[in-house]
């Protein structure tokens, strides 16, 4: 039996197995994707948001974080899906489909969701003129000579538009009901190509007020994915977020822990979500060893 299960290898999930393994723990780590890294894989442009590391992009880190789970030995699973979990007696048993196929089974006493989050729809269906979220598919995609709609108020909107505009576009709006963008983000849009207020959107045919566009931006935040929520009947915020004590990232079942983007706490972000990934593996530590 491993001592926790950890679901998600981004920088919360790996954080936390790091952690346990350099405690002398045996963590198990799982992820669907085949590398380690989660969002960070989908993240292109420079991060200059970590005070020990300018200028390096989020695969710069994901590689980083792949070399730090070698050199620590931690045992994982790439590639595979968990796709099914219960309770058996004091332990948790988790079902992951790996990519041969097969069902792999797992048991441990701490079960640690580090599922993080996807871009959220607002009920748009995918469709050849939409790009949802921010990252690698609108880094590759060609924007010369394109008329870009953007929709959404965050910080990810506005520096969407800047990204389009430097990529060519012939002309970008953006479509917000309010606007939540910091001054720094918003102060890189032209005022007079930020729409605010009500707006339609006519997806399938790009357009939003009546107007065509070529693409369209759908950047309206992000939904949190959390595996097993209810099947363990975990509490959770009115946004879906893993509800938890940010003392000790635990959720409201005692053995579950919820970590980084999945989990309802302070600011998102990859430093916020590793140091979520030590809070957990402590609070294990101190489980594992009666303290
Ligand atoms: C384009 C872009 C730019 C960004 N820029 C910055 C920035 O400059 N600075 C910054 O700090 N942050 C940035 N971020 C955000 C940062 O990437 C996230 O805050 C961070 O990755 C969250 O870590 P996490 O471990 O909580 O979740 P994630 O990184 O989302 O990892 C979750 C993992 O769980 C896995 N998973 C989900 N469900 C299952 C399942 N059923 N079975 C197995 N595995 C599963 C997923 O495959 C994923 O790999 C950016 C994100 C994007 C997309």
């Amino acid at each position: 039996m491993a001592d926790a299960i950890i679901i998600g290898a981004g920088p919360a999930g790996s954080s936390c197995a790091l952690w346990l393994a350099k405690l002398g723990f045996n963590p198990i780590l799982a992820d669907a994707r085949p590398t380690a890294g989660g969002l960070l894989n989908d993240s292109p442009f420079r991060n200059d948001w970590i005070v020990t590391q300018p200028g390096v992009t989020g695969p710069d880190l994901a590689e980083g974080i792949g070399l730090a789970l070698a050199a620590a030995g931690v045992p994982m699973f790439l590639g595979a899906r968990a796709a099914q979990a219960l309770r058996s007696g004091d332990a948790f048993d988790v079902m992951f489909e790996l990519p041969s196929g097969k069902i792999q089974a797992v048991s441990a006493p701490n079960l640690v969701i580090a599922t993080g989050v996807q871009p959220r729809r607002g009920g748009l269906e995918p469709g050849p003129r939409l790009l949802f979220g921010p990252g690698q598919h609108v880094f590759e995609s060609n924007f010369a000579g394109q008329s870009v709609a953007i929709l959404g108020g965050g910080d990810n909107a506005f520096e969407n538009y800047e990204f389009v505009k430097r990529a060519g576009a012939s002309e970008a709006h953006i479509y917000a009901r309010t606007v939540r963008a910091g001054h720094v983000f918003r102060a890189m849009a032209n005022p007079d190509d930020v729409h605010h207020g009500p707006y339609e959107v006519e997806g399938a045919i790009g357009q939003v007020n009546g107007r065509a566009y070529d693409v369209i931006l759908v950047m309206y935040g992000w939904e949190p994915m959390p595996v097993f929520a209810d099947e363990f009947e975990l509490e959770r915020n009115q946004k879906g977020y893993l509800a938890v004590d940010f003392m000790t990232c635990r959720t409201s079942v005692p053995g579950i822990y919820g970590i980084g983007e999945v989990a309802a706490r302070g600011h998102p972000c990859v430093v916020t979500a590793m140091a979520d990934g030590i809070t957990a593996a402590k609070d294990i530590q101190r489980r594992l060893e009666n303290h």
